[in-house]
Formats: structure tokens, sequence, C-alpha cells
């Protein structure tokens, strides 16, 4: 029986894609092998990886001058390879703090450029956003860095942050094929596929042409964008079948109608947690109301000496994977695009009936 699953990362799949990786596991395309027992090089494969690029590109619209690489090291590794690409040393560079992830993106990147971190919510826990008019972008600054959302306090831009002439950079790793993007407005976004593109492992750049053949001299081959566009991301072996498994999750993706589709499901997913949570008396969302994320719902009981009795039950549910992160505590229901209406509306049941049996 599949459970109800919230987890954060490695997330959810949709069934339709288990089931079709199960179906082909022994024997892809009739060679009597599995997909992850054949050369990166064969011709299956590389069809493989061609047809997911090609999805991709379809599916967020991708303009020609962007090259689209499938890369290993997690989004972690961007935050290095970011500043390995784009600046040289002595450079300034922007980053805006919301909360854990940018946290990290910006003490990788101190290891590498002069960062200017020029809005930190901390002030408010990390519970907001800035106002857009805010925002004071650095003259001459190699790029601006921002995290759309932060999967671990649940907040999420509503907006695209302005920066002029200076490159836009975005950590799209927990929102990226949630709804539907400007990627002209971008000069580089990059996103970990366990979240919402498919399986751990493989991970995703998109990068705007005249930014690529910038890398400082001693970056890795493997973290730098022309040398990996110019080996269609295969410079070395990549994750075969985690490339193959995103692929399978884009064909999903499509023939559910796309992202425009998803944004829908997406939105009243979230409406209908949201609403539950914010109507009962038992639950609280720290998040400012123009700031929760569609993604990532962190909620906290009013008794939290309960947090323990509401997993173990909704556990026996099959509600699974509702803890916080380790960092914070509480509670957080993750529903990405795998996650069901039907998930959602299980778990505001529960909502309901815990609060009811332990009022
Ligand atoms: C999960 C996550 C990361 C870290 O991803 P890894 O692939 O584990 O390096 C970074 N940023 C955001 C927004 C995330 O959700």
């Amino acid at each position: 029986m599949r459970v109800h699953n919230f987890a954060a990362g490695p997330a959810a799949l949709p069934l339709e894609v288990l089931e079709r990786a199960q179906s082909e596991l022994t024997d892809f395309n009739g060679l009597g092998m599995s997909v992850m027992e054949i050369s990166h090089r064969s011709k299956d494969f590389v069809a493989v990886a061609a047809e997911s690029e090609a999805l991709l590109r379809e599916l967020l619209g991708v303009p020609d001058n962007y090259a689209v690489l499938f890369l290993q090291g997690g989004a972690t590794g961007q935050f290095a390879a970011i500043p390995l690409n784009l600046t040289a040393p002595g450079d300034q560079v922007d980053y805006i703090n919301t909360g854990a992830w940018s946290t990290k993106a910006i003490a990788e990147a101190r290891k590498f450029a002069e960062v200017n971190v020029i809005a930190d919510e901390q002030a408010s826990n990390y519970s907001t956003t800035p106002a857009a008019d805010t925002l004071r972008v650095t003259d001459g600054a190699a790029y601006l860095h921002y995290t759309a959302n932060e999967t671990i306090g649940g907040v999420e831009f509503g907006y695209l942050p302005e920066a002029g002439d200076v490159p836009l950079v975005a950590d799209l790793s927990s929102t990226i094929m949630s709804r539907p993007l400007d990627v002209s407005k971008f000069g580089l976004f990059y996103a970990g596929a366990q979240k919402n593109l498919g399986p751990s492992g493989i991970t995703v750049v998109i990068v705007r042409d005249d930014l690529l053949g910038r890398a400082r001299p001693q970056t890795p081959s493997v973290l730098d964008y022309a040398v990996m566009a110019g080996a269609d991301s295969m410079l070395n072996t990549p994750p075969t079948f985690g490339w193959y498994l995103l692929g399978l999750n884009l064909q999903w993706v499509r023939d559910t109608g796309g992202v425009t589709a998803m944004a829908e499901r997406n939105q009243r997913k979230a409406e209908t947690l949201y609403a539950a949570i914010d109507g009962l008396d038992f639950y609280s969302n720290p998040v400012e109301t123009r700031s929760r994320s569609w993604m990532n719902v962190p909620f906290l009981l009013a008794d939290s000496s309960l947090d323990q009795e509401f997993l173990t039950q909704a556990y026996a549910a099959g509600l699974t994977n509702l803890e916080g992160h380790r960092s914070v505590g509480g509670l957080r229901a993750s529903i990405y695009n795998a996650t069901s209406q039907e998930s959602v509306d299980a778990l505001v049941a529960f909502l309901k009936e815990f609060e009811r049996t332990h009022a």
C-alpha cells in the first residue's frame, strides 16, 4: 500500500513514474538489460538524456540561448560552482538571506568572493521575504543570488527580484516545475532534483550562454559550466538512472497538463492546507501570508509536547514524514507536484481529528 508521503526531500514521486520504471527495469527498450547497465555513451542512453533535456526546455519554456546542464554534487555543489564560474577573485556578489539554505549558500560564496547580504530577514526569524522595492543591488556586482523557496522555513518569494543588468541567480531546488517561470529573467538557476524533479543524485543548472566560459582556472572540470555544456553533461559518467527517472517524471508533468496544471493543483493544495491550519485552534504557521510557500508548509502544535504523539498517530493513519527539519523542530508537510490533493485532504482530516481528540 502507498502512504501519503509529505517528505521534504528526497520526496514522493508519482506512482505512474515508479510503475513505468518498474515495468522496464530489467529490460529497457528491448535490450535485455536495464537502463542502469548500459553505457552512458550508448545511443539508447543518449536518447534518454536528450529527451529529458528537450522536455525540460519545453515545460519551462527555456530559450535557445540558455544551456541546460545535468550535474552532480547537489544544490550544495552549486553554492561553490556559482562563484567559481561567475566571479574573479575580489569580485563583489549580492545575496538575499531568507533562511537556512540562503545562509549556507552565503557561507560557501564567502570562500570565493566579497559577499554583500543586501537583505536579511533575520529580524522576523526568517518568516518573511523582503519587500521588492527595498532591494538595492550593488553596482557592478557579479550576480544577485536568492533562494526562491526556503524548504525548511516554508518561505517563498511571490515575485522575481529586480536586478537590472546584474545577472539574477536563483536556487529553485524546492519550487522548480511547481508553477510557470519566466526563464528570460534569470542569468542562472539551479535545482537538486530530489524535491520536484526526480530522485537524488542529479542537479539541473540552467545558465545563459553569455555567462559560460568565465570560470576561474582552478575550477574543477565537473563544476565548470562551459566544460560541462561542451560535453553535453557527459564529461564523465553521469548518474544515468537518476537522469532517466527525471525524464520519466517530466513526461508525467507533461501528460498531467504541464506547469500551468501543476500550478493550479499546487495552489489548491496549499490553500486547502493553510486554511485548515489557520482555521483550527491547535495549529499555526509562522510565515507571513504573502510569503507562504506552496511547497513546504511548516506548522506548530499549540502544545509542542504533543508533537511525538501527533507523528505517531499520523504514521498509523498512513501520513508519513511530517516532522519538521531537525534544525527547527515542529512539523512540516511538503506538498510537491507528486503529492495529490487527496493526500492533502487526508492530512486535513487528520488535523481535525487530532484536535478533536486532544483538545
Ligand atoms: C534541498 C535543498 C538544498 C540542498 O540540496 P542538496 O542537493 O542536498 O545539496 C539547497 N537548497 C534548497 C532550497 C533545498 O531545498
